[in-house]
């Protein structure tokens, strides 16, 4: 039985951990990590190499293999049309990681796709391009027909921009923006509803680079379709993302709109990202970036994982672990406490108890000289 899910929310994140184990001990990748995604909405992930953004991206995809392991969390998935089956709740969620093989490749690309880090390792050398989006096509339309899946591949590449000519060319016969472009062509194939992409433009010129992102732009307002968005980058993100999540040794330092976090950082390490680019208006200054180094996720330093680096920690920064908790954003009141779209900061600062005198009004002083 189908019955219509009237929801605006998409994915549901609920508190998933993800560690890796190994003969040197457990790696605590991702920690505790909450968060929702709307229908439309391009949800960005952002921190340093390890922070966790990768591997919580493709845990939600199920994607991890051993020695990786979800120890902990929910996966909600909330389909346009309901379909009850026995991973289906009553509110029409779908529980991904309790679906079965079959369930999960429905699932997958239908529903969910990727676009991952490296166009020319992730598509197949020795296959050309109409091989590798209409083996897409008949894997998961067993009934459409050779033609049908023909015509259907010159209709994605002309979505993503390359003539339909380049269709029988091989995958080192073309450029890199075109290669990534064919990487989005087959993540749009079956119309799904999100796609993760994992870093897409990180080895591309930033000419190349800015003409896909906005090409990604204008197919999300064409076809609907949500987002998680990869980068360690957080420039990048500041132009496309509604929604932004700072991650740091694997769990969410802070949250909220694009406008919000450039305007008003509340977590140091925010703060630290984001004057570590150059802005190309306003006074120049020099860069001072991030003193220090990630921490080892076998041995993360005990209260706040960032205490080592942070200028504003203080006593309860070295035994208590911040909680992702709501704080009022410009023009908005305080969210209620894991409605998930509000800006949510995870630092003592903003914690009355422990810091009765409230935070800095500016966090720049540490950055900025
Ligand atoms: Fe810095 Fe303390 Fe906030 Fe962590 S909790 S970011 S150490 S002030």
């Amino acid at each position: 039985m189908i019955t219509e899910v009237r929801t605006n929310t998409l994915l549901e994140i609920k508190h998933m951990s993800v560690d890796y184990d190994s003969t040197r001990g457990t790696v605590h990748a991702v920690n505790d990590v909450s968060f929702t995604i709307e229908r439309g909405q391009i949800f960005g992930l952002a921190g340093e190499s390890g922070s966790g953004k990768s591997t919580l991206a493709y845990a939600l995809a199920r994607l991890l293999q051993p020695p990786a392991v979800v120890t902990r969390g929910q996966v909600l998935y909330y389909p346009r049309e309901r379909e009850v089956g026995e991973t289906t709740r009553d509110d029409g969620a779908v529980d991904v990681l309790a679906l079965n093989p079959a369930q999960l490749r429905a699932f997958r690309w239908r529903e969910l796709s990727i676009v991952f880090q490296s166009a020319m390792n992730a598509l197949n050398p020795v296959l050309d391009i109409n091989t590798q989006i209409t083996d897409v096509l008949r894997a998961h339309n067993p009934l459409m027909t050779a033609t049908g899946a023909h015509s259907r591949a010159v209709e994605l590449l002309k979505l993503v921009g390359i003539a339909s000519d380049r269709l029988h060319s091989y995958p080192h016969e073309l450029s890199g923006g075109m290669r990534q472009r064919v990487m989005i062509a087959i993540a749009l194939a079956l119309n799904p509803e999100m796609i993760i992409m994992d870093e897409p433009t990180t080895a591309l010129d930033v000419v190349v680079q800015r003409d896909i992102l906005m090409q990604l732009m204008r197919l999300r307002n064409d076809f609907d379709f949500s987002v998680i968005f990869i980068t360690h980058d957080l420039s990048l993100l500041l132009e496309i993302a509604d929604t932004i999540a700072i991650m740091y040794a694997g769990r969410i330092v802070e949250m909220g709109t694009r406008n919000d976090l450039l305007r008003h950082p509340r977590h140091p390490y925010t703060s630290g990202l984001l004057h570590s680019f150059p802005t190309l208006h306003g006074p120049r200054h020099s860069l001072t970036g991030i003193a220090g180094s990630p921490p080892d996720l076998r041995s993360v330093p005990p209260g706040c994982a960032f205490h080592p680096r942070c200028a504003f920690a203080f006593a309860a920064c070295r035994t208590i672990v911040p909680s992702l908790l709501p704080v009022a954003s410009e023009g908005a009141e305080v969210p209620p406490a894991g409605g998930g779209q509000g800006t949510c900061v995870a630092c003592h600062l903003y914690d009355a108890k422990l810091n009765p005198e409230g935070p800095p009004e500016s966090l720049e002083s540490a950055y900025v000289n």
